[in-house]
């Protein structure tokens, strides 16, 4: 085994990268720089059919984005080249024939409706399918003549029937399978392309792997690689198979029935940071209650001994809440032009939307929070006045009404408008009218907007909306008091 720590990401370009297998490539990217060693991406793309245009390049801007950069990969070469399977088609058969030749493998004639008939037979039994092994028993002959005549054939992996395989895991300890459970799977398909469960083991053989890191899902195959690995006489990587990924009800999460893939996360307004940090949680935890970290914070911490084998929770109410935070920490410019791809679909041409930003920052969790929090200000819709009506402000029907007609040409009169004129022109008709600071700024903020919750208060409102919309819905607010309080 190669002295250096190697890792590597081995998607296969589905055209999606769902939370597990960016986990993946997150915990085998930080595992590789932890150890100063180096990070591989390899394309697994040897099931032709369902192979998707643009797949790759999904995958290469996933890596860029989250700045998980790659030591070694299709785009950016490297000494074990190429590193995308189909592109290494002539290295997997010379490796069958060479287990065939050890008695770890064989040749296999099997017609399509010969297995379909077992696979039916094992149905109607209630039974798990496994080959029945008819060409094992093929003789030398037969098998020769058979490959001279071009017969279609695959090579099966000779499994040892009786025994057990042990291998470690560095997660979940040792593993013990009976043999007999084993099937003689297909390592190299009819049309020469290798199975997953071959190419992966010859590939990370070739490729100098020293820790396989992938999901659980992988370890009830893990026996089998085992065998190979045994079967050519190659050193065992270190296995570091991770968690299931559930949700919070404890089912699982499936694109098919909805749920994001990174992709879509980002298109909903969560930042690369927050998604990295939320999916490094998952399955790892540090010695500390520390909950936020940079992708450099967990290069330098990440540590194998630390992935925990119980399933984890995916929590989008937990994403939310890191999203959050890393809106909080960013900048106000760096939030803005975050912001602005949501602002400009969401808000009136004429607007200002800096200061709208700013109201947002620390208001939202999402950016695509952001039309829903704002559509106030572009239109001021039929409001209910109860809303003028609060215990705690301790404002009324009626004295909402008295204090807005008092606010208005107190703000009609002022020359310049900025929130601090507006505020300091308030705060003065608060101490001469010897009322609450909220008796006067909550009836302004119901009027201006309409809506119960705002980002922002009433003098930030203000600001935005500018003086001439800002006394026209004030007015409005008046008109309608009046009207309520009048009959
Ligand atoms: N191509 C496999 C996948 O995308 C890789 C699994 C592994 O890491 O070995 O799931």
């Amino acid at each position: 085994m190669a002295a250096t720590v190697r890792t590597r990401y081995a998607p296969s370009p589905t055209g999606y990268i769902h939370i597990g297998n960016l986990r993946s490539a997150l915990y085998e990217y930080l595992i590789a720089r932890v150890h100063q060693g180096k990070f591989v991406l390899r394309i697994e793309d040897t099931d032709q059919e369902r192979l998707v245009e643009g797949a790759v390049e999904v995958i290469y801007r996933t890596l860029a984005l989250c700045g998980m950069h790659h030591d070694e990969g299709p785009d950016v070469g490297g000494p074990y080249a190429p590193y995308v399977q189909s592109e290494r088609l002539h290295t997997y058969r010379p490796y069958a024939e060479l287990l065939v030749k050890k008695g770890h493998a064989y040749y296999c004639f099997c017609t399509k409706e010969r297995l379909d008939g077992l696979r039916a037979e094992s149905d109607t039994k209630n039974l798990a399918f496994q080959y029945d092994r008819h060409c094992l028993s093929l003789s030398q002959g037969e098998i020769d003549s058979r490959l001279t005549a071009g017969d279609p054939h695959v090579i099966r992996q000779k499994m040892p029937k009786e025994g057990t395989t042990t291998f470690h895991d560095s997660v979940y300890g040792d593993i013990t399978v009976e043999n007999a459970g084993l099937e003689d799977q297909i390592l190299l398909k009819s049309d020469s392309f290798p199975t997953y469960n071959f190419a992966n083991v010859v590939d990370d053989h070739l490729m100098d792997i020293t820790h396989v890191v992938r999901g659980s899902e992988y370890l009830s195959s893990a026996p089998k690689y085992n065998l190979l690995y045994e079967a050519f006489g190659w050193e065992v990587p270190t296995y570091v198979h991770l968690p299931l990924i559930v949700k919070p009800d404890g089912s699982k999460i499936s694109k098919r029935k909805g749920d994001a893939t990174f992709e879509d996360l980002l298109r909903d307004g969560f930042l690369v940071g927050a998604v990295l940090n939320c999916i490094a949680l998952l399955g790892w935890s540090p010695d500390t209650n520390q909950e936020i970290f940079s992708l450099s914070d967990l290069e330098k911490i990440f540590s194998i001994d630390r992935i925990s084998k119980s399933p984890s929770a995916f929590d989008m109410a937990k994403l939310r809440w890191f999203n959050a935070e890393y809106i909080r920490a960013l900048s106000p410019e760096a939030f803005h032009q975050m912001a602005l791809p949501w602002l400009k679909g969401a808000v009136k041409p004429g607007l200002p939307l800096e200061p709208i930003s700013r109201i947002l920052q620390p208001r939202i969790e999402v950016l695509s929070d952001i039309p829903g929090k704002i559509g106030f200000l572009s239109q001021l819709e039929d409001y209910s006045l109860d809303i003028y009506v609060h215990k705690k402000m301790k404002t009324t029907l009626e004295n909402s009404l008295v204090n807005l007609s008092a606010a208005l040409p107190v703000l009609e009169s002022l020359t310049e408008w900025t929130v601090q004129c507006i505020h300091d022109s308030l705060m003065a008709l608060v101490t001469d009218c010897g009322i609450k600071n909220g008796q006067i700024l909550w009836p302004i903020r119901t009027a201006l907007s309409g809506w119960e919750v705002t980002p922002g208060g009433a003098m930030e409102i203000a600001d935005i909306l500018g003086k001439n919309e800002s006394l026209r819905r004030i007015r409005i607010g008046i008109d309608r008091l009046s009207a309520a309080i009048g009959q």
